[in-house]
């Protein structure tokens, strides 16, 4: 066994790839249900080098992330809001971390301040997530394992944010703006640099708006994408149901660049 390589109760792991260039690969897109199996909700896998963290665990994502990359590989996890369908598989980490890896593995967290307290109360343990630590996440810029992040707050629920991250090697090469969930465009347009790829939540697809949850639909993702000088927009977070294609094609006639649906599995290099 080489060094580096763990152990866990399903066999050794063997260590990933080394990746050249950032790259982003979509472990589950959904919003807050999916009814098509094995479409986990959000979360996206980034890789860089060696290294790799995740944005987002919503619920089927820790299952879905380990066809990529074992999960005890991971150096850091992101989350942008404490919705469930953005956090709850942190439970299924946490007990894979504890119990499946020998010796037992943690990873860094950023994460909104109340999200230990919340998943303590879920799960009836007080410092349940004692395998993922980390300062809580607020508004500003970090390194971690290699990548530059910067977070901006961003009106949903409670906090919430958005996150840009780039290679901390070269911050300023194109980089990918994750919006999480969000209700107004013009909160995401700090964090995106011209020639970024922008990931953006899209959940009422082509359809109107509706008032009080605090979400876009594809019309309002492409103009940020438009008014962020981004190259790609990759629409995510359509809620089920909704009318994908239609998204999409209500997108390209606002963006003129590169637009994509986040599909479990689309692989995008930058
Ligand atoms: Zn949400």
């Amino acid at each position: 066994m080489s060094l580096g390589d763990i152990v866990s109760l399903g066999g050794r792991v063997p260590t990933p790839p080394e990746v050249a260039t950032l790259r982003l690969t979509v472990a589950g897109s959904a919003a807050a249900w999916s009814r098509e199996p094995g479409h986990a909700s959000s979360s996206y896998l980034l890789e860089l080098g060696r290294r790799a963290i995740v944005l987002d665990l919503g619920q089927g994502a820790f299952s879905a992330l380990s066809a990529f990359r074992d999960p005890a590989r991971l150096d850091a996890v992101l989350v942008s809001h404490l919705h469930p369908d953005h956090c709850i598989d942190l439970v299924p980490l946490r007990h894979y971390l504890r119990f499946g890896c020998i010796p037992a593995r943690s990873l860094m967290l950023h994460a909104p301040a109340d999200l230990p307290a919340r998943i303590d109360a879920l799960t009836g343990q007080p410092d349940f997530l004692g395998e993922l630590v980390g300062p809580p996440l607020e508004g500003g810029d970090f390194e971690v394992a290699g990548f530059a992040v910067a977070v901006a707050p961003v009106l949903h629920v409670g906090p919430s944010y958005a996150f840009r991250v780039a290679p901390a090697a070269s911050p300023d090469a194109p980089g990918l703006v994750y919006s999480g969930d969000v209700g107004r465009v013009e909160d995401v347009l700090p964090l995106i640099r011209e020639g970024d790829t922008l990931l953006i939540e899209a959940s009422f697809a082509d359809g109107p708006i509706e008032e009080g949850p605090n979400h876009l639909n594809a019309q309002e993702a492409a103009r940020a994408a438009v008014e962020g000088r981004a190259s790609r927009l990759i629409l995510t977070h359509i809620l089920d149901g909704y009318d994908r294609t239609a998204a999409l094609e209500a997108a390209r006639r606002v963006f003129p660049g590169e637009s994509l649906l986040a599909e479990p599995g689309l692989r995008v290099e930058f």
